[in-house]
């Protein structure tokens, strides 16, 4: 990825063509890390299920791989690790410390076998969707004092409280209710919107 971040403008810019990256690419990027966290929860999980590993290993692979997604998006979100503050690093382990409450109350219903392959994945899929979050909200709260956040819907679907969201936009940052992907839609972040910030 031949991207620079401008830290002034707190955009990603191409180095060859010297332009700012466009909002929708730089959502397709983040989804592609998304993709890969969906193919290691799900592998963890199938294999679990097989037999070829243990609750207690399936729940420290999903954890590691919590934290990695979750960190990824938030550096993602603020051009790089360097960019990354004690703020930053506080609000991603705010959300894997609720995540991995969660996961242990999933581990234990799995252990007792409460819960089917089938529901097994849909399940961490779920947690795959959620890691969209620390990219959202970083973005959001890195936007430049001149600029308004709009909830996109995508063309795909769309629930009522990503409607509301989206025919209520812009927003200011710190007004914004919540990001794509924090569970507090009632599609939990599948409908698939996105944030864009314009002046
Ligand atoms: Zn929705």
């Amino acid at each position: 990825m031949p991207y620079n971040f401008s830290n002034s403008a707190q955009r990603w810019r191409d180095d060859d063509t010297g332009r700012f990256v466009s909002n929708d690419t730089v959502v397709e990027n983040m989804r592609t890390l998304q993709t890969a966290t969906y193919d290691t929860l799900d592998n963890l999980t199938r294999n679990l299920y097989q037999g070829r590993i243990t609750v207690a290993q399936w729940q420290i692979g999903v954890a590691s791989e919590l934290k990695d997604a979750h960190l990824a998006q938030s550096m993602f979100a603020v051009g790089g690790r360097n960019n990354m503050t004690q703020a930053n690093f506080g609000r991603v382990g705010g959300v894997l410390a609720d995540e991995y409450r969660y996961l242990t109350r999933f581990a234990n219903q799995i252990a007792n076998g409460d819960i089917s392959e089938a529901q097994a994945l849909a399940r961490i899929r779920q947690y795959g969707n959620a890691t969209q979050q620390s990219y959202y909200r970083e973005y959001a709260n890195a936007t430049p004092n001149n600029e308004q956040i709009y909830w996109r819907l995508s063309p795909a679907e769309h629930c009522p409280d990503c409607l509301d969201l989206a025919s209520n936009s812009p927003y200011k940052p710190a007004d914004l209710p919540t990001v794509p992907g924090a569970g507090q839609t009632r599609c939990r972040g599948n409908c698939k919107c996105t944030l864009e910030r314009a002046v």
